[in-house]
Order: structure tokens, then sequence, then C-alpha cells
């Protein structure tokens, strides 16, 4: 087995994927993708569960400890729940995450709760229906707020992930952060990135912006100092949970980043902004060995860019949507 750590040579040692494992989803977000969607993959080209769990042991086998299963929406997957079951049962695999939209989620729950799955992010970006219906452009907010309540319930760890968008939702701030007030959760705000599927767009709602917003709602609120990981996080007096905020424009947690990526069709992506800088699908379908792929994935993580700005400089955004890259 492999027992070297897999680190780049700016120091910093992988532990964390992030695996799409579609690109498919029920809703379309206006921060994620356009009206149409996007054209999605066909389903040759998509990994197959075989495949992915290979590879999550071949990492897990090199140090990486920690997988989040994103998409498009992992539900929209038939097979999703004995594919986590299956990753349960790595050893090395300490801790086990699902991020989902809540559509198809809330029947599994008692599922992922006896696998022991470590964490659970739900997007949830209002509390208001008609609004959900406006940025999702579907009406399945009823199936959401199930999820919420059975996951508020549940004895699985709860991070809610709320996209701020100007006009849409950053009046609700306040409302949708004092869901930690009565629960132990985390209410992560974000800062939207360009990854609509479009080109071009700024936008008004920055991390600085949501900061302020939350200080002049929350004045007691204070700076939690001893945090890692990609999320300023907050904490009011009175409250069980804390508060997050996520800077998407200015990466200043690439100096410490665990994670890498691979996306439905198999691209590694050793920065969210690279582009996919090896192609794992082809070595897994033309015979490579274990030790092939990992030496691969090897001299891939040595090449990393320094940070998101470099990686973009060499892959300039397209369209993208971020139902592709998995978030
Ligand atoms: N469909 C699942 C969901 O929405 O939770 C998982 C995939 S989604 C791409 C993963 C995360 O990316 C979600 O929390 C979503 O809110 C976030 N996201 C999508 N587009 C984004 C954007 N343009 N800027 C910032 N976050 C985005
Ligand atoms: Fe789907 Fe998630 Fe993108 Fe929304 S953010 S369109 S739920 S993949």
């Amino acid at each position: 087995m492999f027992t070297d750590t897999l680190a780049d040579r700016f120091g910093r040692t992988i532990t964390y994927l992030r695996l799409a494992v579609t690109d498919r989803c029920n809703l379309r977000c206006t921060y994620c993708m356009p009206t149409e969607g996007v054209v999605s993959l066909n389903h040759s080209d998509i990994l197959s569960w075989e495949e992915m769990e290979c590879l999550v042991r071949l990492l897990a086998g090199i140090g990486v400890s920690k997988v989040r299963l994103t998409g498009g929406e992992p539900f929209a997957r038939k097979g999703v729940l004995p594919f986590l079951l299956r990753l349960s049962n790595i050893p090395d695999v300490k801790q086990l995450h699902i991020t989902t939209n809540g559509v198809e989620t809330a029947a599994h729950i008692p599922q992922l709760e006896s696998m022991n799955l470590t964490g659970v992010n739900l997007s949830l970006d209002t509390l208001v229906p008609d609004r959900f219906a406006r940025i999702t452009r579907r009406s399945r907010f009823t199936e959401v707020q199930h999820t919420l309540a059975a996951l508020l319930q549940s004895t699985i760890p709860l991070k809610i992930n709320t996209v701020v968008q100007f006009g849409l939702n950053d009046d609700e701030i306040g409302e949708i952060a004092m869901l930690a007030k009565s629960h132990p959760i985390e209410v992560r705000f974000i800062e939207e990135m360009p990854f609509n599927g479009l080109v071009g767009e700024t936008f008004a709602c920055t991390n600085h912006w949501i900061e302020r917003r939350l200080q002049s709602l929350f004045p007691g609120l204070q700076r939690n100092e001893s945090q890692a990981g990609t999320a300023s996080l907050y904490q009011v007096p009175g409250f069980q949970g804390q508060i997050g905020v996520i800077s998407g424009a200015e990466r200043t947690f690439c100096g410490s980043c665990n994670r890498i990526r691979i996306t439905a069709d198999g691209q590694l992506k050793t920065c969210l902004y690279d582009g996919g800088v090896l192609d794992l699908r082809k070595l897994l379908r033309t015979g490579a060995t274990d030790d092939d792929i990992v030496s691969a994935i090897r001299q891939a993580v040595l090449r990393r860019f320094v940070d998101g700005h470099a990686a973009e400089q060499v892959h300039p955004s397209d369209k993208k949507s971020m139902s592709q890259i998995g978030g």
C-alpha cells in the first residue's frame, strides 16, 4: 500500500477530496447556471461508482481522509446511498460529507445518520417559497423545508450554505442567521463567484458587505480566531451555533488549501480555478495500474499553482457553471 502523503511544492498537504458524482441537477439556481441549464455530460462519460470508489481508495491510501460528495445534485444520481455506504467502510476515510440542495434528501436522512455521516451541507438561500422559485427557477421549497426540519432533528452535523444575491435575498441574512440561535449549526453566507455559466459579471454582495450587514444586525458578533477552513466564523452571544462568511473573490485561504476536486467526468482539479489538470477517466479506462494513477496524481499535485489567481491566469474562466465543478 502507499504510505507517503500527497503534497505540493509549496508544502501544502492534500487531505480533502471534493468528488462531484454527477453534473445533473433538479434545480437551476441563477448563480450556478443559465435558465436553459448547461449541456449535460453523456452517461458514458461520467465515472461509474466503481471508478469513483477506486479513486477514493487510492487517495485514502496517500493521506486523503476527508471526502465530500457534491455535484450537480448528488441525490439526482441513482445509487448515491450505497456508494456512500461503501465509502464509509474505507477505514482511512475519517470524514464523509455531502453537499445537497435538499430537494430529494429528506427521505434518506435516517440512513445517512445510521452510517455516521460526518456532515451535511444544505444549500438554502431563502426561507420564502416565492423567492426560492425565483432563485432556483423551480418550485421545490416544500421538499427543502422538510429536509431542513429533518436535518435539524438528526444527529448529523449541519451547515447551511446561503449564496447572497443583491435584490434577491440580501434582506434575509438576519432571518437565516437566526437558525444558528436555537440550533448548534453553522450558517455560512457565501459571496457569489463567477461560475453561473455566463461571463463577465460582477456581484454587489461582497464578503465585506455581508460582514458589515451581519455586524449591524448582531452588534455582539465576535470573530472566532481559532478556525480552519474557507469560512470566517463568528459567534453571536446567546447563539448555539456559529455564523460564517465565505469569500469567493479574495482567495485568502489558498495558502493553506488542502483540497483537490474530481469532476463527474473524472478530471482532477488541484485548484477551483485550474480548469482540470489530469484526465483520471482516461487513465482508469486505458488500463493504468494503481501505481500509475497515484504517480500521475502526485505529478499533477506537484504542478499545482501557488494560488487561484495564478491558476486563473493560465486557465482564464470560460463559461463554467458551478454544477460542472462541484462547488
Ligand atoms: N447541488 C448541490 C447544492 O446546491 O448544494 C451541490 C452542488 S453546488 C454546485 C455546491 C455549492 O456551490 C452550493 O452550496 C452552492 O450554493 C454553491 N454555489 C453554486 N454556484 C455558486 C456561485 N456562483 N458562487 C458561490 N457559490 C456557488
Ligand atoms: Fe443545482 Fe446546486 Fe447548482 Fe443549485 S447550486 S443549480 S442546486 S448544482
